[in-house]
């Protein structure tokens, strides 16, 4: 089982950030309204996320770090609405590391705790802890060492974390996002509107405020596909595609297919080397587009991969075009 798990978190655990990833869409799911991430050793030595969500009942508490445990495939509709589904994040994290959960629901009397270090689950006890969920991660990879020499430097993995908390954060503006590290950098985006004008201000949280001052507002729609956000003007432009932020009903994708219709959008408006910023919303029909399609990657497969190239290079074009650009 612990082998089974490894070889799981081989291919949805890349790095701490894809740990963060994990932990902070279980809060999501667990519908926090905070989320509070803390990291050491650029996620290596420590990570832990707090969340003040629903939390999960004693009974279940085992339950969720055992493989193909979830409490998300009850009813189809909670199945496509929530991130994780495959019961296979806890599992696999804890097979590679030393972690501790420790939740507890509105209505229990206290909270529960349980450790899984190198794959070994350990008993669950009770502990003094708020309503919500806290996953601490200690010593990430100890346990296949292999794994570990691959890491990066500590900044590199560090910058991978903020990169996924900012590009989770730009789809949750009403959930407060804090991310803390050892070299005493904080980053924190207060809750806001879950309107329009709060996606704004959470996008200027994310991207600096010069950003929505120098972008414009995208909104098109093409075949029951709609297309949704801001992309810089471009003299507002970077030295590479790092912000560039991508949505597809909801989640964050880093898709190859999205990244070259914003290139070609502004091909003759920009050299080679310099990138727009984006913060753009696909808007579609689950069934024409799979997210799917790897546990670990964001990248997603549509159906009418043309129709959504056509989609995002003609809207950004006519934005620039509409603007003098
Ligand atoms: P999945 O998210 O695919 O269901 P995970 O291994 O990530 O699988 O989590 C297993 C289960 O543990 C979840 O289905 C959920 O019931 C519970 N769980 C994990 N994290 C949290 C959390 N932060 N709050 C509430 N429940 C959680
Ligand atoms: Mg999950």
């Amino acid at each position: 089982e612990t082998v089974i798990n490894q070889i799981a978190a081989g291919e949805v655990i890349e790095r701490p950030a894809s740990v963060v990833k994990e932990l902070v869409e279980n809060a999501l799911d667990a519908g926090a309204t905070r989320v509070e991430i803390a990291t050491a050793g650029g996620g290596l030595s420590l990570l832990r996320v707090i969340d003040d969500g629903h939390g999960i009942p004693p009974d279940e508490i085992p339950l969720a770090v055992s493989r193909h445990c979830t409490s998300k495939l009850s009813d189809d509709i909670h199945a496509i609405h929530s991130l994780g589904f495959r019961g296979e994040a806890l599992p696999s994290i804890g097979s590679v590391s030393r972690l501790t959960l420790r939740s507890r629901t509105a209505e229990a009397d206290s909270a529960n705790e349980i450790t899984v270090d190198g794959g070994k689950v350990g008993p669950v006890r009770p502990v003094a802890a708020n309503r919500g969920t806290t996953v601490e991660v200690r010593d990430l990879f100890y346990a296949t060492p292999a794994r570990l020499k691959f890491m990066k430097s500590e900044r590199a993995e560090s910058s991978a974390i903020t990169d996924v908390i900012k590009r989770i954060a730009l789809a949750y503006p009403d959930v407060r996002f804090s991310l803390t590290g050892t070299d005493r950098s904080s980053t924190e985006f207060a809750a806001v509107a879950p309107d329009g004008e709060g996606l704004l201000q959470r996008i200027a949280q994310v991207l600096g405020k010069e950003f929505p001052e120098n972008a414009i507002p995208i909104d098109a729609e093409r075949e029951g596909i709609a297309l949704s956000g801001y992309a810089s003007i471009p003299s507002f432009s970077r030295g590479n595609a790092l912000n560039q932020f991508a949505y597809v009903n909801g989640r964050p994708v880093r898709d190859k297919l999205i990244a070259g219709a914003i290139r070609g959008a502004y091909m003759d408006a920009l050299p080679r080397d310099r990138h727009a910023v984006t913060a753009l919303f696909l808007t579609l029909d689950p069934e024409l587009v799979d997210v799917n399609v790897h546990p670990a990657k964001a990248d997603v497969r549509f159906r009418d991969p043309g129709l959504v190239r056509g989609l995002i290079v003609g809207a950004i074009r006519h934005a620039l075009e509409m603007s003098g650009m």
